[in-house]
């Protein structure tokens, strides 16, 4: 959060204007903010960012399958389901846990009309190839980067990959607006469609087009973008301290993997995933208990796969994504945020460490 006194001069303006909602001064500016950082020309702000994913669906004319992951936050597979798409899942790459594009190639038919990858942690997908992908096929690339805001490869942000790219703003992530989030799309009139969804698909004040629904953000989380944006260099150059000592701590711990980025991504360090292989001496649970014992939560995340849901009824084998299925077995993220001391994680590691020394 930023200080009191930070975020009351940011909101202060609006005892004079009035204007709370409805794309407000406060909302056109952190637009505008965002616009830059991303390096992107057109997006649109939303409540959250599974309503930003949503709008997806509302403005690309399409039906049919949407390949997906099925290791990812429920979220993405609901948007899919509630916009009645049909999701198909494709396994992951054992390395980034992004989907793997040879186990996409291998899914799509005639019915399928899009690919909705994950950007994993942070991971960012292999871009190129389902581009190469989509392009080949004619599908729509729409990227949930909910986990992604702040990444880029080789400077070019992860706004800016496919035909829609999705972050979320939640306050659990690496930069919010309490609840929020917005949706990069490629044209102005792609925006002004979102928008006009997002607003009762209205698109003149007496014109009703759309059967939309109400999804704008409003002019007090438009300010706490505004203020936390301000604190995103410092917050990921904080998280990095943190991380690089996980890295170095349990890099060279055997049948222990940790998930370094890609050479060519400025990374944003949002989780800190770590995966006990069986020869480990330890299992996932054994660890996850352990640190719970001294306070220290840790989350089983992503569990359960997504395809699992209890709405599909069994549809779904995880054995048809034994990586995904794999990872999810044993796989926990570990405590990672700005104001974590190099001598917490140094204690969180002394007790993964030992945990695995046990067995
Ligand atoms: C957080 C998250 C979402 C949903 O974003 P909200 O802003 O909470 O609606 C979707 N997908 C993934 C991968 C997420 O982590």
């Amino acid at each position: 959060m930023p200080t009191l006194e930070e975020y009351t001069a940011e909101i202060a303006p609006l005892w004079d204007t009035h204007w709370l909602t409805n794309r407000g001064a406060k909302h056109r500016e952190f637009e505008g903010m965002l616009r830059e950082l991303l390096g992107v020309e057109h997006l649109v702000l939303y409540t959250n960012g599974h309503s930003a994913l949503e709008g997806a669906f509302d403005v690309f004319d399409m039906h049919g399958k949407v390949i997906t992951t099925p290791y990812t936050f429920t979220s993405t597979t609901n948007a899919i389901v509630r916009k009645g798409f049909e999701p198909v899942f494709a396994d992951i790459d054992p390395r980034t846990y992004t989907i793997d594009p040879q186990q996409v190639e291998k899914l799509i038919d005639d019915d399928v009309c899009a690919i909705v990858p994950v950007h994993v942690y942070g991971n960012l997908c292999d871009i190129d190839a389902l581009q190469q992908i989509a392009d080949e096929h004619g599908l729509k690339l729409i990227y949930d980067a909910a986990h992604a805001f702040g990444v880029s490869r080789n400077g070019v942000s992860a706004a800016s990959f496919g035909d829609a790219s999705m972050f979320s703003f939640h306050a659990t992530k690496v930069f919010n607006t309490i609840e929020g989030g917005a949706l990069c799309v490629r044209s102005a009139e792609l925006e002004e469609k979102l928008y006009q969804y997002e607003n009762f698909g209205l698109t003149a004040p007496e014109e009703i087009s759309y059967a939309g629904g109400n999804t704008k953000m409003n002019e007090f989380c438009a300010a706490m973008g505004i203020c936390n944006l301000r604190h995103l260099d410092d917050e990921i150059a904080k998280r990095k301290i943190a991380a690089e000592r996980y890295w170095s701590n349990l890099g060279g711990v055997e049948n222990l993997d940790i998930c370094p980025p890609a050479e060519d991504v400025e990374p944003n360090y949002a989780y800190m995933p770590v995966l006990f292989n069986d020869g480990f001496g330890a299992t996932r649970e054994d660890v996850f208990e352990a640190l719970n014992a001294e306070g220290i939560g840790a989350r089983r995340y992503f569990v359960p796969l997504t395809s699992q849901a209890a709405y599909f009824n069994g549809a779904h084998d995880p054995a048809d994504t034994p990586v995904a299925k794999y990872v999810s077995d044993h796989i926990l993220t570990l405590p990672l945020y700005a104001d974590l001391s190099v001598e917490d994680v140094d204690r969180i590691c002394d007790i993964v460490v030992s945990c695995g020394a046990k067995g």
